[in-house]
């Protein structure tokens, strides 16, 4: 059956990008068409969204938007990624604006569009079966079609969906707003259940949604426990029957390592001989010394608690006086591992470059030229970084959580099986022994193009996952039912 859905977010690449979310939001939808489905973006026509570079249209002429006591005006314009038609909402007063987020009044303009969106649709006249939303600042549309549009006769049957891209950022407000606004529907007087307020934006779709959804099989069953769930897991265990995790695929026309136009020798799993060009360039780029038998780390990424960089800082020194191998770490983040991490690369200026920027083409310089991708995670809801160092032959280092857990699966020299070295328990010891049998692995050639090969081959791509959305769609109709 050919599903209608409209897949709502804050971002969405290329339109506008900030973090994953806009990667999921531009490959998703396409990947659902792909299947026969007509599925709709919609998002806020940020003003850095230039019209000379995509083609915009008028889909619904201006009209009004009941927000608090003072009435606004929306405006929707249309244009294509790929054949999908993505529709944006402009409002001068909350998106005549360059950046995504960043503002003092982030919760009231996005509660807006949150009141915008339903609107919008109703004047196209075309009805989803599904509405996906994704985070807190969409989230605020599947809660409402769970409760006050439940009886509207046009929303009435349309089914809703809420990804957790990213539990940390919930859209918290305060009474005020809640009156204000009217967020909270009347006949929904409760301020907490099970002992977590519900004037938090992410809570109340949790809450209501048909169907809650996160970005990894593991990551669902993480936020399940206070450890990981960030205040919300009693509301997460109470809903844990709707709640599914579905791993996150990348753009498979855009990292490519046989037609990527950013690296120096393109290259394919028939061809991985070619790789070390690679190594060889990246070796000159960085000033380390030009030697293929010396293993190449790369990491790339926040440079955050989050992606375990104090397990780094712990154990990189020693590490780096013991054996032969060079860093190459690309990164931003907080000011103390900036400070760290130049330190390190003055120490050990033979040994580790060091970039602190944002550069997304020495990023595929680096997923390309490294033997092995470094992401030590204390928590990762599903990960980039593994899927493209996979889809590059670049063998992973992980933490077992989360996406990490879900899409490396350890090397076993026994039964030579494995895609890269996974790590249990979060200290420095437990990285230090799988970085250490990585290094051990990689000086047997035979042992080390085999796990090349079977990365290689690991299906990282949108298809798989986009059938399984299918799927979610299908349960949450159902449970709307
Ligand atoms: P998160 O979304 O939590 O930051 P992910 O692993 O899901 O982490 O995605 C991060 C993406 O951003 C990856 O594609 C990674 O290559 C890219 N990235 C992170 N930091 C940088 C940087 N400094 N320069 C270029 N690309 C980066």
């Amino acid at each position: 059956m050919s599903l209608k859905v409209l897949f709502v977010a804050s971002e969405v690449a290329p339109y506008a990008k900030v973090g994953g979310l806009a990667d999921v939001a531009g490959a998703l939808p396409k990947a659902l068409t792909a299947l026969g489905h007509d599925v709709r973006l919609m998002m806020p026509r940020y003003s850095s969204i230039d019209e000379q570079r995509y083609p915009l249209s008028v889909a619904v002429d201006t009209f009004p938007v009941e927000l608090d006591s003072a009435r606004e005006f929306a405006l929707l314009k249309e244009t294509r990624l790929e054949g999908v038609p993505v529709y944006l909402l402009e409002n001068g007063r909350y998106f005549q604006r360059e950046n995504v987020y960043g503002y003092q009044d982030d919760l009231e303009r996005f509660t807006f569009f949150c009141r915008a969106v339903p609107e919008a649709v109703r004047h196209l006249g075309w009805r989803p079966d599904v509405v996906h939303t994704n985070d807190w600042h969409t989230a605020l549309v599947a809660a409402w079609l769970g409760t006050s549009l439940r009886a509207d006769p046009f929303f009435g049957p349309t089914a809703s969906v809420v990804t957790i891209h990213n539990l940390a950022f919930q859209g918290w407000f305060d009474e005020y707003f809640r009156a204000r606004f009217n967020v909270v529907p009347r006949g929904l007087a409760d301020q907490t259940v099970d002992g977590v307020s519900l004037y938090n934006a992410l809570a109340l779709a949790i809450l209501h949604a048909d169907v809650v959804n996160t970005v990894s099989e593991t990551y669902a069953q993480e936020i399940l426990t206070p450890a990981y769930g960030e205040h919300l897991d009693p509301l997460l265990r109470r809903r844990q029957d709707h709640l599914f995790g579905i791993i996150n695929g990348i753009d498979y026309d855009f990292f490519n390592p046989a037609t990527d136009r950013f690296i120096a020798q393109r290259y394919d799993a028939s061809s991985l001989e070619k790789k070390s060009a690679n190594k060889q360039a990246l070796q000159q780029e960085t000033g380390l010394a030009v030697d293929p038998r010396v293993p190449l780390i790369g990491v790339i990424g926040r440079l955050t608690d989050q992606k375990g960089f104090d397990l780094v800082a712990q154990m990189i020194t020693p590490v780096l006086e013991e054996r032969p191998f060079q860093l190459v770490l690309l990164g931003t983040g907080d000011e103390r591992y900036h400070r760290l991490f130049r330190e390190l690369a003055e120490r050990h200026r033979d040994q580790a470059a060091v970039y602190l920027k944002f550069d997304a083409a020495l990023a595929q310089r680096i997923y390309a030229g490294a033997d092995m991708f470094l992401m030590p995670s204390r928590f990762e809801p599903c990960g980039l970084g593994q899927l493209i160092s996979l889809r590059y032959g670049t063998l992973p280092v992980v933490r077992a959580t989360g996406g990490l857990a879900d899409t490396v699966q350890d090397y076993d020299p026994e039964a030579q099986t494995g895609t890269g070295f996974v790590f249990r328990a979060y200290n420095p010891f437990a990285l230090t022994i799988a970085f250490a049998r990585a290094l051990e692995a990689y000086h047997q050639p035979a042992t080390w193009r085999g796990l090349m090969a079977r990365a290689m081959a690991r299906d990282v791509s949108w298809s798989a996952s986009a059938r399984r959305y299918q799927e979610l769609y299908e349960k949450a109709i159902a449970l709307h039912r």
